[in-house]
């Protein structure tokens, strides 16, 4: 199974290597959706983790015991396509490109891939075509 997931650091984790431990301790396939993380800062990390899912909730212990933040990312965007007038608006805020304009088209294009549900996009929209699916 596929589960997103929001790391949040200390400071004297922020240097572990957590994914390289995630694939050899768990085996699980972590791939890495957003990263802030600076020596000696709290650091934050989106993973997307791809494994069994009594491994993963070990892992997440796991995460847990060394006092790593894990927050469930279960949260989706969803625009709605009937009342979108691609005005991009919205893509002016979003802070990792998952909202764009294509520029052939000028039509709002979403990646889901790379929507970290900020939320910063949802007050952006002047026709409320953006929600929020938990
Ligand atoms: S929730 Fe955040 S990351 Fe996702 S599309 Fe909206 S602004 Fe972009
Ligand atoms: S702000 Fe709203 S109407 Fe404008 S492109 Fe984004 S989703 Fe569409």
């Amino acid at each position: 199974m596929k589960k997103r997931v929001i790391l949040t650091f200390p400071r004297r984790t922020v240097q572990m290597p957590v994914t390289y431990r995630l694939a050899k301790d768990f085996n699980i396939a972590a791939n890495i959706i957003r990263a802030q993380v600076a020596p000696n800062q709290v650091g934050k990390l989106v993973l997307e983790l791809l494994g069994d899912i009594d491994v993963i909730e070990a892992a997440l212990e796991w995460m847990r015991a060394q006092e790593i933040g894990v927050s469930l990312a279960s949260r989706e965007i969803v625009i709605d396509e009937n009342r979108c007038v691609d005005c991009g608006l919205c893509t002016g805020v979003c802070p990792t490109q998952a909202l764009t304009l294509d520029s052939q088209t000028f039509r709002l294009t979403f990646k889901r891939s790379r929507c970290v549900v900020c939320e910063q996009c949802l007050p952006a929209c002047p026709v409320q075509a953006i929600s929020i699916n938990f």
